[in-house]
C-alpha cells in the first residue's frame, strides 16, 4: 500500500453528492441500497486511471470493468471489530471523493474489508451528521480508526516487508508483510484486507529485484565499478519509482534492506524515495 494523493475530485461527483444527499434526507432512515447509488459512474474512470490501474490495497494491477468503487468508511453498515454494524455509518461519505478508491474485488470481499471498518479500543463512530449539510459533516478528523487510509496518510508508517531471514545468501532472501506502528493499525489493517495472502506473489516479484542487485554487486566487484550505478537507477525506476509498478511498497522496503543508508553511500548510490502517487 501506498500513499495516494489524486488530485481534485471530477466535477460530476458534486452533482452526484447533491442529488443523493437530497435523497436520503427526502426517505426513511436508515437509507437503502438503491438511494445510495451513483458515485460510480462520475468516479471509477478517473480512480482507475490516477492509480495507474493498481488496487489501492494491494498494489495488484487490475482491469477498470467488473473492479469496484470502494469506500475506506462503508456506504451503510459499517462493521466494528466485535460484529456488531451501524445501518447509518457511513452514508453521508458515500459521494466524497477523498472516501473513494479503486480497489480490487478481493481486497473488497466480505472475507476481507467488505464493510468492516473497525475503531481504535474505546473510542467512538462519527456522529450520524443533522442537517443542513455543511462542511463539518465530511471532517472524519475526530475519528480513531484501524484501517489505514492511503488517501490521508503514508502506509509506509505503519506496514513494512521485511526479510525472514538475513542471515541466508542475498539470492536466497524472502520478504513478510507486519505492523510496525506501536498502535498496531498496520497490523491490523493487514488483518482487515487479508494482506498476509500477497507473501508469495511479491517474493516472486522480488526475484526479479534480486537478481538485478546480483549483477549490481558483481559490478562494484570488478573492474566495471561505474556500471553499478545504471544497474541501481534502473532498478530503482522499474520497481519502486515507476507509477504503474506493481508492489512498489514491497520493493522499496526491499532496497532498503539489501542496501542500507551507510551500505549505499559506501557504494555511491542514491537513497530511494518513499513511493507514493501525485496526481496533478
Ligand atoms: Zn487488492
Amino acid at each position: 500500500m501506498i500513499r495516494l494523493d489524486l488530485g481534485p475530485e471530477p466535477p460530476e461527483l458534486a452533482a452526484a453528492r447533491d442529488a443523493g444527499i437530497a435523497r436520503v434526507l427526502a426517505g426513511a432512515q436508515p437509507p437503502t441500497r438503491t438511494q445510495l447509488t451513483g458515485y460510480r459512474q462520475p468516479t471509477q474512470r478517473a480512480l482507475h486511471r490516477r492509480q495507474f490501474k493498481k488496487c489501492a490495497w494491494c498494489e495488484r494491477p487490475v482491469g477498470r470493468t467488473g473492479e469496484p468503487v470502494e469506500h475506506v468508511r462503508p456506504k451503510a453498515g459499517a462493521t466494528s471489530a466485535d460484529g456488531t454494524a451501524s445501518p447509518q455509518h457511513y452514508w453521508w461519505l458515500t459521494w466524497t471523493w477523498e472516501n473513494l478508491v479503486f480497489s480490487c474485488a478481493s481486497c473488497n470481499s466480505q472475507g476481507n474489508k467488505g464493510n468492516r471498518f473497525w475503531l481504535m479500543a474505546g473510542t467512538p463512530r462519527l456522529p450520524i451528521p443533522v442537517p443542513p449539510v455543511n462542511p463539518s459533516w465530511f471532517d472524519v478528523s475526530a475519528e480513531s480508526p484501524v484501517l489505514i487510509d492511503p488517501r490521508r496518510e503514508d502506509p509506509l508508517d505503519f506496514i513494512e516487508w521485511r526479510v525472514v531471514d538475513q542471515r541466508l545468501p542475498r539470492r536466497r532472501w524472502r520478504w513478510t508483510i507486519r505492523g510496525r506502528d506501536p498502535q498496531k493499525r498496520g497490523s491490523g489493517s493487514i488483518e482487515l484486507l487479508g494482506l498476509k495472502s500477497l507473501v508469495d506473489t511479491v517474493n516472486a516479484h522480488l526475484q526479479g529485484l534480486l537478481a538485478l542487485d546480483a549483477q549490481l554487486r558483481a559490478h562494484l566487484d570488478g573492474p566495471r565499478a561505474a556500471e553499478a550505478q545504471a544497474v541501481w537507477v534502473d532498478m530503482v525506476d522499474a520497481y519502486v519509482t515507476k507509477p504503474g509498478a506493481p508492489f512498489r511498497a514491497a520493493s522499496w522496503w526491499a532496497l532498503e534492506a539489501l542496501w542500507p543508508a551507510a551500505a549505499r553511500s559506501g557504494a555511491g548510490l542514491e537513497a530511494v524515495a518513499r513511493p507514493g502517487v501525485r496526481w496533478r
